[in-house]
């Protein structure tokens, strides 16, 4: 298997350069390609001899597309293939403000959420940061007559901080003025809440945004839609986030899914009071998204919109999230589940 030119930061970039024999100035020309998602044929500022040295042990693109759906609302899910065959979906979503793009930071999920269709077949592996940047790059040159990529979110399928090297070093790689130069502030991050890596995050210095998934307050209920509640307290979480935002400044989110029935009671709403007095956060309520084989379903939009009042007049930061592209196959792994070349990784046990 080859390196993908994409997963190198302009320092790496400069010593292969050098060990290849070139000036180190050919790295900046060659960050630009690789930045651009020009394929080898494009890289006509560089010498011949030096593109087939290039060939022998890197390759220029980490993803390919093998289809896409579009939305009425503009919105766009591409799946793309990894040089090894696996499977990776991507959202482009237009706002009048700037465009998003939703990324996957691995092939599966091992956090297995049940109301999740990312998890539903295991985790098979991580994504290398060049092959999360490619996401990104090959949307950014798709979408360039609709001016470029002013936002990522990490939201696709996996968990980006139980994969946190490669998040790290994509934040860094999208946020850098030689790459997408993507300020912190327009990059979040969605974890499902490892307290530890959310320390080590703002420690590294990633400013991003950090979205917790929590869709509920109390460990108990927590653990019946989460496994990864049964390792983590909410308590514990709450304190990363303080912590987060003590080293941060940055204001957190609070991600919660609205399941009819489950989460939505008055007790709910008392117990988000009780969780995040004091902290600097604003929750993002999202009516659940069915998918295959999983029976829970959202709460009437009504009753939604209640919720999210009650929660402000306990004095809540919240908004419910107006849900786009939802009929380009819904929450995050349904396009590549029901894609027929679609492989079943590993089971959950
Ligand atoms: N592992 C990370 C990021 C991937 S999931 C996390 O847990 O945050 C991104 C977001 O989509 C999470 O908030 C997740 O809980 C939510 N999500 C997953 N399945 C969903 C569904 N069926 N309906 C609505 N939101 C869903």
């Amino acid at each position: 298997m080859k390196t993908p030119l994409c997963d190198f930061d302009m320092d790496e970039l400069t010593t292969l350069v050098e060990n290849l024999g070139e000036q180190k100035y050919r790295a900046k020309q060659l960050m630009r390609h690789i930045v651009a998602f020009d394929c080898f044929d494009e890289y006509t500022d560089l010498p011949k001899t030096f593109i087939s040295k290039l060939k022998e042990s890197y390759i220029d693109r980490a993803v390919t597309e093998k289809t896409r759906v579009t939305a009425s609302d503009g919105a766009i899910r591409y799946l793309f293939e990894t040089q090894c065959g696996d499977l990776i979906e991507s959202v482009y979503l237009p706002h009048d403000y700037g465009n998003s793009v939703c990324v996957s930071c691995q092939v599966g999920c091992g956090m297995g959420c049940v109301f999740c269709a990312s998890g539903r077949y295991g985790i098979k592996r991580n994504l290398s940061a060049g092959e999360i940047l490619s996401q990104v790059l090959y949307i950014a040159r798709d979408k360039k007559a609709c001016g470029g990529i002013n936002k990522i979110v990490m939201m696709g399928s996996g968990e980006p901080l139980a994969n946190y090297d490669n998040t790290l070093k994509f934040i860094r790689l999208v946020n850098s003025p030689n790459g997408l130069n993507i300020g912190m502030r327009s990059i979040s991050v969605s974890t499902c809440g490892l307290p530890s890596a959310i320390e080590k995050l703002a420690s590294d210095g990633a400013s991003c945004t950090l979205s917790l998934s929590l869709h509920a307050a109390q460990d108990e209920k927590r653990k019946c839609i989460m496994r990864v509640a049964e390792k983590y307290t909410v308590e514990s979480l709450i304190d990363a986030l303080r912590t987060y935002f003590d080293k941060t400044g940055r204001r957190v989110v609070i991600e919660y899914i609205l399941i009819d029935g489950f989460n939505d009671t008055d007790s709910d709403v008392q117990a988000l009071k009780d969780r995040l007095k004091g902290l600097c956060c604003h929750i993002n309520l999202i009516p659940l998204n069915p998918t295959d084989g999983c029976d829970m379903k959202p709460p009437p939009r009504k009753k939604a919109y209640a919720f999210c009042e009650k929660l402000k007049s306990v004095g809540l930061s919240a908004t419910v999230r107006r849900s786009m592209g939802s009929d380009v196959a819904g929450a995050c792994g349904q396009l590549k589940n029901r894609t027929a070349e679609s492989k079943i990784i590993k089971k959950i046990p």
